[in-house]
């Protein structure tokens, strides 16, 4: 009866890429789209029907799934997590996965769209893949890799280890989240429910990847309350909060501060939205770093450019709100490094070399982190994501399995002396 199920890892991908999971940040709903109820209604199915008994959908789109322990040590609850939805930048409907065999380094045309070409000159990582499978998508939609990779791959490592009872491990959480995409992934989770110490995203890029450390991130909210007056009879009593507010972005710095001019450990501040009219304006900013002290030294230099303008105004009055969104991940994890170590210790079994990285952004992982659930973020091989060049590379794939294999067992035997074991590098 387990045969039907018995999918391997590509062949799942293939199949889950076709539903359409699309979230929609305008939407009220938890999960915002019904959409994504449906396709995890399939991962249920295919759970249980691999023997993981207790796989569940709750109303608000989560699916909950335990592997129990198979070992007699006390060994602790480790979450395997990865979104269903895909991003709503780009149609999600109908794609039509390509499986390109032996990949032969030439351009790859999708045939659905001929202006949409992959190639080594754009992805250099492509590269890597000459001679191996990928795979694209038609060229009219993306291709949902992110993050139907990450769930693809939880789900072989499930039939792996049902099938595999000799492989050692303490008891394995499965959790597919919706909304990641539109920032709500952890909003409705209940962790009490979910019951684990540790977990892992599935949701980085390339092989070797791990990623330990997420921005912080605020939003600021500036309103400007202005003074209206008949315009025709205004002079010396109307203040224009609209032009107060464009005073405002014209103080910004032009060439740093900005997301278009900063890289790699650089915070910024980002005007997302204005809203108005002339007697009141709106402006939302995001405002990130990666330390908690360069977030609060970017927010007051925001601050300070605001009051700055406000001061040529007097009558105007302005209001300075600031919102949490998420922290680093990185200040939790630096508490249970053992999260880390043994995440590095699987890649090195797997035969990969680590890379460890930042993400100038956040994952669901930033926020489980702080809800207890210390997070980092692994690799799952998803490439030029939300777009129509999305690709994946098959080797890749099956090493995050890999790599998650010989994490479960890293964990169960973690009284051994890790340090002490020799392992071939490779690059
Ligand atoms: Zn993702």
């Amino acid at each position: 009866m387990f045969d039907k199920y018995n999918y391997t890892c590509v062949e799942r991908f293939l199949r889950y890429v076709q539903a359409d999971t699309q979230s929609d940040p305008q939407s009220t709903g938890s999960p915002s789209t019904q959409k994504q109820k449906n396709f995890s209604h399939i991962l249920v199915n295919e759970l249980l029907a691999i023997g993981v008994t207790d796989a569940h959908l709750d109303e608000f789109g989560y699916v909950y799934a335990t592997i129990p322990s198979n070992t007699d040590k006390k060994v602790p609850v480790i979450c395997f997590c990865s979104h269903v939805d895909t991003a709503p930048d780009c149609s999600g409907t109908d794609v039509k996965p390509i499986l390109h065999e032996k990949y032969d380094g030439k351009d790859i045309v999708l045939p659905d769209d001929t202006t949409q070409v992959i190639s080594v000159k754009e992805f250099k990582y492509l590269k890597k893949h000459i001679g191996d499978d990928i795979i694209t998508a038609g060229g009219n939609t993306l291709l949902g890799a992110d993050d139907k990779a990450g769930v693809a791959e939880i789900m072989d490592l499930a039939n792996f280890l049902m099938t595999h009872p000799e492989v050692k491990h303490g008891t394995i959480k499965l959790l597919f989240t919706p909304d990641e995409e539109i920032g709500k992934g952890t909003a409705n989770l209940d962790m009490n429910k979910l019951a684990a110490d540790f977990g892992y995203t599935l949701d980085g890029a390339q092989s070797g990847i791990l990623e330990d450390e997420t921005f912080n991130a605020d939003a600021i909210m500036i309103t400007i309350n202005g003074v209206i007056a008949h315009p025709g009879y205004a002079k010396g009593r109307l203040v224009n909060a609209l032009k107060i507010a464009g005073e405002i972005l014209a103080a910004l710095p032009k060439k740093e501060f900005s997301p278009e001019t900063t890289k790699k450990r650089e915070g910024f501040v980002h005007p997302v939205r204005v809203d108005g009219l002339a007697e009141k304006a709106t402006i939302e900013f995001i405002v990130r770093d990666f330390t908690r002290k360069g977030l609060k030294a970017n927010t007051e230099r925001l601050q300070k450019i605001t009051e700055k303008v406000l001061h040529k105004h007097p009558k105007a009055k302005m209001e300075f709100k600031v919102v949490e969104q998420y922290r680093n991940m990185k200040e939790v994890l630096d508490k249970h490094p053992q999260v880390i170590e043994y995440a590095e210790e699987a890649y090195k079994r797997s035969k990969l070399k680590v890379k460890k990285q930042s993400i100038r952004g956040g994952t669901d992982g930033s926020r489980l982190s702080f809800m207890g659930l210390p997070c980092p973020n692994l690799f799952t091989g998803m490439q030029a994501i939300h777009s129509k060049k999305e690709w994946i590379g098959v080797r890749d794939m099956k090493k995050a399995v890999e790599v998650m294999v010989n994490l479960v067992q890293v964990w169960e035997n973690q009284d051994n002396d890790l340090a002490s074991q020799n392992h071939d590098f490779l690059d």
